[in-house]
């Protein structure tokens, strides 16, 4: 079984879409409609975020199970250390294990609850990730992924500080990153750039998130606390009750954002599909025929 370290040692960006494990039957219908339009583009792989606790963590390995045993897609486990103890964790990657689940995005996670409440480690657990991505890397052949803030993380005092313990959880054994949402390039590349400075080549892999509905920004910033344009704002709130030209402008924002990046060099895109496809495609699509246009421009130099 192998791992998706081998994708990162291509020159080729990798293309990835995340999930979330549904809560209702409804809920499902739409993740596995939007999983097997996906799952047509062959992306490198789909990840599936661990949830808070209790009944949806049962969900998000029942749904990575699924996708490694019915799809052809390669799915990405999310893990955190909350609530865990050690012996905890080792279970549950020794079940991915079981279901030729081989990749690991490994978080620490937030308190359950408050999100920016104290941080309380379980008495037999871990307090921060590089201890999960030790864990995942003993515990087998895993790609292990680990998550990067273009925006500080919200519990970093200082830049020195944060990029000083990112750069020991990928020395801990991380074979990529991919970031928190963001919505202005300058912060990646700035990230990407002390990084880089600190001595650390390991990929960064930017995550695009489509806004196309002005109601979801001030989710996004308790979310995830991304700094939200102004501009981009105006135009949601204009077409607040106009869906289509809300989300026209959304697809059209991350498509010239995901055209900088990978222009930048970025080594991937990795979508949030929020388990629906529509506005994730489009920008995918709109990346591919771009890329099929530059190429085809080079190829006449
Ligand atoms: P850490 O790397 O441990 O960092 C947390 C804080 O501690 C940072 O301020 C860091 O600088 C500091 N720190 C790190 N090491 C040390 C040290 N040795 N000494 C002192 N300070 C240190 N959450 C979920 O619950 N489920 C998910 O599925 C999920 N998926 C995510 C996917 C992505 C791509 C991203 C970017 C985030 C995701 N999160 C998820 C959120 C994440 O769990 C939180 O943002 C969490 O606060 C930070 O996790 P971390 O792995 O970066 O922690």
């Amino acid at each position: 079984m192998s791992t998706l370290r081998g994708a990162f040692s291509s020159a080729a960006p990798t293309f990835s879409f995340e999930f979330f494990p549904p809560k209702t039957e409804a809920g499902v219908r739409t993740l596995w409609n939007a999983i097997r339009r996906i799952e047509a583009l062959s992306p490198d792989f789909v990840s599936v975020t661990y949830g808070a606790g209790g009944s949806s963590r049962d969900r998000t390995v029942e749904v990575t199970q699924q996708i490694a045993a019915d799809t052809t897609l390669r799915p990405v486990a999310h893990l955190t250390a909350v609530g865990h103890s050690v012996a905890e964790l080792r279970h549950i990657i020794g079940q991915y294990a079981d279901a030729g689940v081989r990749d690991v995005l490994v978080l620490r996670g937030d308190p359950p609850g408050d999100p920016n409440g104290p941080w309380v480690p379980h008495p037999e657990g871990f307090t921060h990730a590089h201890e999960l991505v030790r864990l995942v890397r003993e515990s087998g052949d895993f790609s292990v992924g680990v998550a990067a803030f273009p925006e500080l993380h919200p519990r970093s005092a200082d830049w020195d500080s944060d990029i000083r313990h990112f750069v020991a959880k990928c020395r801990a054994g991380a074979d990529y990153a991919i970031t928190q949402m963001f919505f202005d390039v300058e912060d990646y590349l700035r990230l990407r750039d002390r990084v880089a400075a600190a001595g650390c080549d390991t990929p960064i892999i930017p995550e695009i998130m489509p806004a196309t509905d002005a109601r979801q920004i001030s989710r996004f910033a308790d979310l995830s606390g991304a700094a939200f344009p102004e501009d981009l704002a105006h135009r949601l709130e204009r077409a607040r009750d106009k869906p289509a030209d809300g989300h026209r402008i959304g697809v059209e924002y991350a498509t010239a954002m995901a055209d900088r990046l990978l222009a930048e060099g970025a080594p991937g895109l990795h979508y949030i599909t929020l388990n629906r496809s529509t506005a994730t495609l489009e920008i995918h699509q709109n990346i591919l025929n771009s890329r099929s246009t530059h190429h085809a421009l080079a190829a006449h130099g």
